[in-house]
């Protein structure tokens, strides 16, 4: 492997920020369902989408590049037979989009067939993959998601179910929330770190297992619990329950800040806390630690709605001084002075900078008369690459505004994320080798302010030992090649005898 300053050579440019599902009814077909949760997370992932069910007797699968309203129709939800499944959305990678990957990854071995869905990103996968290859597997993408399913179907010739998933555990090393279909069995898999959400949902007439719990809900299900760090949940094939096996414990887990941060649905649920309300949460923090008086304070939508709704809130209270405000002092006035081309995607999954750069500008019109004039404060969830915040400003400017603020609701990205977040280098990461002061210049802000990573723990409500706070400190979860853990984190060693069986 590698010097790490480069993303795409780990895992082969394998980048990805994925949604999954997974499936088991006592008599109902499963395909509508996992459509259903696949519109659901499509956030997640709009480049490509796929299905993959079992009817007891043969598995089926229809997986194409597209986003999920394109990828299916009634003749392909109708070839998707049986009880049980699991799906997936996908992420562009970061050199385009690529076939080969898109997932979930079906395969028929002596011991039956698996399919497999993932989300995160392994950080040994060329390991594994290369010892695999030394033993006569033969590989048809480069994905890391096909090296967990050959190692997966290696130890099935030798080991039960939950044994086999616990031995590939113990070799397979960075984030991964998995659903798996072994013949008509649905299986979940979270990571030791749980870097990745996974959560367990409750049906009439069976069980979920999703990214995230908004896909529960537009199932009419209930949200059961997350699934927990180094678990395996095995749904019943009738739809009555699931079995637990907590596989691997660690002490501290390395939860992914940034899906509260950014990347899931503000409805969703995760790891016991609405996302909605974290994000205001951290609005308010952000009011408190670099709270800024100016006429109006406005959210880039959507992304930084929750957090400005927060910000207004707590600069109702109190002053940017921390005083309590006189009864006749309303504070900051929020307003929507952006507005959003709802039909444009997140530029956030637009693989090339050119196409970013096109794309903010398709994407946000300034409302003049809320900005004309006007002392602003605009309030986003992060800055990457500083390419939408620069727009930004400059549109707001054009549109009048006497001062534009920035104030985030994260601290500054430094560092490339390992994980399957699209931030592959250091070079692109406009606060990479820039102070504060240096971006709020290169994005032409009047001030610019970061949350800081103690209130991101705080509003949270996690200790700072449990989250992955990579691409914030540069001190990874996982042992990386080229870079510094932020525990005592080795990799599994490949190619040395197996585990012990248990
Ligand atoms: S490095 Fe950042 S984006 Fe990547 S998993 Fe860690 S916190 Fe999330």
């Amino acid at each position: 492997m590698q010097q790490g300053r480069d993303i795409r050579r780990v895992g082969d440019g394998l980048n990805e920020k994925c949604g999954v599902v997974g499936v088991s009814l006592g008599e109902r077909e499963a395909a509508r369902p996992l459509y259903y949760s696949l519109y659901a997370l499509q956030h997640r992932g709009q480049e490509s989408a796929g299905i993959v069910t079992h009817d007891g007797f043969q598995q089926h699968s229809h997986v194409e590049m597209g986003l999920v309203g394109d990828v299916f129709d009634e003749d392909s939800l109708s070839t998707l037979r049986g009880t049980a499944g699991i799906g997936h959305v996908r992420y562009p990678t970061a050199g385009g989009v690529n076939s080969c990957c898109a997932q979930p990854f079906a395969v028929s071995f002596k011991s039956g067939s698996l399919g497999l869905a993932h989300n995160g990103n392994l950080v040994n996968a060329d390991e594994i993959r290369s010892e695999l290859e030394d033993l006569g597997h033969a590989f048809t993408s480069n994905g890391d998601t096909e090296v967990i399913a050959h190692d997966l179907a290696r130890n099935l010739l030798e080991a039960d179910l939950v044994r086999a998933v616990k031995r590939t555990m113990e070799r397979i090393h960075g984030s991964y929330a998995l659903t798996i279909s072994h013949d008509d069995t649905v299986l979940g898999v979270r990571d030791p770190e749980g870097n990745r959400p996974l959560c367990i949902g409750k049906l009439d007439d069976g069980y979920v297992i999703a990214s995230e719990s908004a896909a529960i809900d537009t199932l009419d299900g209930e949200l059961v619990r997350d699934v927990r760090p180094g678990e395996l949940v095995v749904l019943e094939n009738d739809g009555s329950g699931f079995d637990s096996y907590q596989l691997v414990d660690k002490e501290n887990a390395a939860h992914c800040f940034f899906e509260h941060v950014y990347f899931s649905r503000p409805d969703s649920v995760i790891d016991g806390t609405l996302v909605y309300e974290v994000r205001r949460n951290l609005g308010r923090a952000l009011w408190e630690e670099s709270g800024v008086e100016t006429d109006v304070v406005m959210p880039v939508p959507d992304s930084g709605r929750a957090f400005a709704t927060g910000y207004a809130e707590a600069a109702g209270e109190t002053t940017a001084d921390g005083e309590q405000r006189a009864e006749d002092d309303d504070g900051v006035e929020f307003a929507e002075g952006l507005m959003k081309n709802r039909y444009v995607g997140r530029t956030f999954i637009m693989p090339t900078q050119d196409e970013r750069e096109r794309a903010v500008r398709l994407k946000l019109n300034p409302i003049r008369s809320t900005v004309e004039g006007k002392t602003v404060t605009l309030i986003d969830d992060s800055i990457v690459r500083g390419t939408t915040s620069t727009q930004l400003v400059q549109l707001l400017r054009d549109a009048g505004a006497e001062e534009v603020h920035m104030r985030i609701g994260a601290p500054p990205i430094v560092a490339p994320c390992y994980m399957g977040i699209d931030m592959h280098t250091r070079e692109e990461l406009i606060a990479a080798d820039r102070s504060v002061a240096e971006v709020r210049d290169e994005i032409g802000a009047d001030s610019l302010g970061y949350l800081s990573i103690d209130s991101i723990a705080d509003c949270l409500q996690k200790s700072q030992a449990d989250l992955c706070l990579g691409c914030v400190t540069g001190e990874y979860p996982y042992d990386i090649d080229g870079e510094t853990t932020d525990r005592d984190v080795t990799r599994p060693a490949i190619g040395a005898e197996a585990p012990a069986d248990d």
